[in-house]
């Protein structure tokens, strides 16, 4: 069984980069640490700083309105995190030296956890994990593979919220991962 727990307290500790100053909670994430699909944001939000948990309020809602559609949980049978665990004023994109400072925890997880999946959602996600250059609206949807894991990058659920007309395109990567997690025998 995989168990988070150094991780997590190694996480509510850090002091690595100034975001500690400013935090509410460190947001580790949510889910079965057993599941072989780990979806991975860019950092916590105001909501999830007072919650303490990933994609929360609106934009948390839509998120599980796609897992749900395609027999997914937050409370079962995936992971959620982020490549930040503390939230950056204002909402602003991660810093490079924030990244950097956080990457080591999630690299921990993925190594513990064993993935066979990883969906990043949103670009920064994307563009850590992926490919520096991953432009959402060209490669969503597309599965990558790297070191035996498949990584596909799809829409951040608060720039659907902005952007409604891509719900439909998002929910169609979700059916394509839904067929992936089906062809590999994924028990979910
Ligand atoms: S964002 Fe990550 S590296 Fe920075 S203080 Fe929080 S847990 Fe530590």
């Amino acid at each position: 069984m995989t168990d988070f727990s150094e991780i997590r307290n190694a996480c509510m500790l850090c002091t690595n980069c100034p975001l500690h100053e400013t935090r509410t909670n460190v947001v580790f994430g949510v889910g079965n640490p057993d599941a072989k699909i780990l979806f991975v944001g860019e950092a916590p939000g105001e909501n999830e700083d007072l919650q303490g948990e990933p994609f929360v309020g609106r934009g948390g809602q839509l998120l599980d309105l796609y897992l749900n559609g395609v027999g997914l949980d937050r409370k079962s049978n995936i992971y959620i995190t982020n490549i930040l665990r503390c939230r950056p004023p204002h909402n602003r994109d991660p810093r490079p030296e924030e990244q950097q400072a956080c990457l080591p925890f999630l690299r921990q997880m993925v190594k513990q956890m064993q993935p066979k999946i990883i969906v990043c959602v949103g670009r920064i996600a994307a563009q850590v994990i992926i490919s520096k250059d991953f432009k959402v609206s060209k490669e969503h949807g597309v599965f990558y593979e790297r070191g035996g894991m498949l990584l596909m990058g799809t829409f951040h659920p608060a720039a659907l919220l902005r952007d409604p007309r891509r719900k439909g395109d998002c929910f169609e990567d979700f059916l394509k991962l839904q067929d992936k997690i089906k062809a590999l025998g994924i028990e979910i």
